[in-house]
């Protein structure tokens, strides 16, 4: 059948008949918060979602969080000392380590899920050690990876998340863990997307870049070698970051595999929105709700976004 019996309009004409036939919709259940910890507080006025709290401040905003009704926050430390190992990431006293204990009790309700990585605690700023030549050392970090998730367990975290784009580390951390729900930065992106975040978490690497271990933007098969390799490692739930530069990515992950597909909107997708709408080039609302619509329609079941908070009072 063809117009003039086919109308496609004839389901848009009302918003109650737009709303019962729309395919994907965003819902507070499937996104989830970031929230940066530090020693000293860190407003942003600019990007409120990337303001650093320090772990009273943290307890503030999250019980705000929680009464908005967002359902998971996954935090980003930020140590007081840096060394070569990155040994703030895994120590009992750690900034993620008291955040999750001040957090833990106080919000039962509250999924709580863990950046697990290096690159904020190294004094190098790369997301595991250096060797002898210059290079970080895949398999020595895997043991510090794996011993960061330990200790974030310990503490209260429900859910690990290794971001750091080593080989094994996954398996190095199912062995630890048997329990624990593994979120696996399976295919990260070496992206300039990345920049407000490294601001907010002080992670920018003091020498070279992140492509030894960070996917080149122009693979997608990659992808996804990098995704049966966590499957078969004990991972959970995949993830793809960026978001929005990769619907593709996310897609192409989301038609080859069943286990759940987790999106990163970073802090540039965020930005770029943020100060477009400052400029009064578009509604943030809008735009927000329209990219988070995107990636889900390409795949995603959970969605990581500085947005989180605002969507609560917004839907
Ligand atoms: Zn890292």
């Amino acid at each position: 059948m063809t117009f003039p019996v086919t109308r496609l309009r004839r389901l848009r004409r009302e918003a109650v008949l737009r709303d019962v036939v729309r395919e994907t919709t965003v819902s507070l259940d499937d996104l989830v918060m970031p929230l940066f910890v530090a020693p000293e507080a860190l407003p942003n006025e600019r990007l409120p979602g990337m303001a650093r709290h320090t772990v009273e401040g943290l307890v503030r905003e999250v019980e705000e969080l929680v009464r908005l009704g967002v359902k998971a926050a996954i935090l980003f430390g930020i140590p007081d000392e840096k060394d070569d190992e990155g040994s703030g990431a895994w120590v009992d006293d750690g900034i993620v380590q008291q955040a999750l204990r001040a957090l833990r009790p106080r919000f039962p309700e509250l999924l709580l899920l863990t950046d697990v990585c290096l690159c904020e605690y190294t004094s190098h700023g790369h997301c595991g050690v250096i060797a002898a030549d210059g290079h970080v050392d895949n398999d020595a970090s895997l043991e510090l990876l794996a011993r960061t998730a330990v200790s974030h367990v310990e503490a209260g975290a429900d859910v690990v998340c290794p971001s750091d784009m080593m080989d094994g580390r996954v398996g190095a951390i199912r062995e630890q863990l048997p329990e624990t729900p593994i979120v696996a930065y399976s295919a990260k992106y070496a992206s300039a997307f990345y920049g407000p975040f490294r601001e907010a978490a002080d992670s920018a690497p003091a020498f070279g870049d992140r492509r030894g271990y960070q996917m080149d933007p122009g693979n997608v098969r990659e992808a996804l070698r990098e995704c049966e390799l966590d499957v078969a490692e004990g991972a959970d739930v995949l993830m793809v970051k960026p978001a929005l530069p990769y619907l593709d990515v996310l897609r192409a992950v989301r038609d080859r595999f069943d286990l759940p597909l987790a999106a990163y909107n970073v802090s540039g997708e965020y930005a770029m929105v943020k100060d477009a709408a400052a400029a009064g080039h578009l509604d943030e609302q809008a735009a927000a709700l329209e990219s988070l619509t995107a990636i889900k329609r390409a795949g995603a079941d959970i969605v990581i976004t500085y947005w989180a908070k605002d969507v609560a009072t917004w839907l």
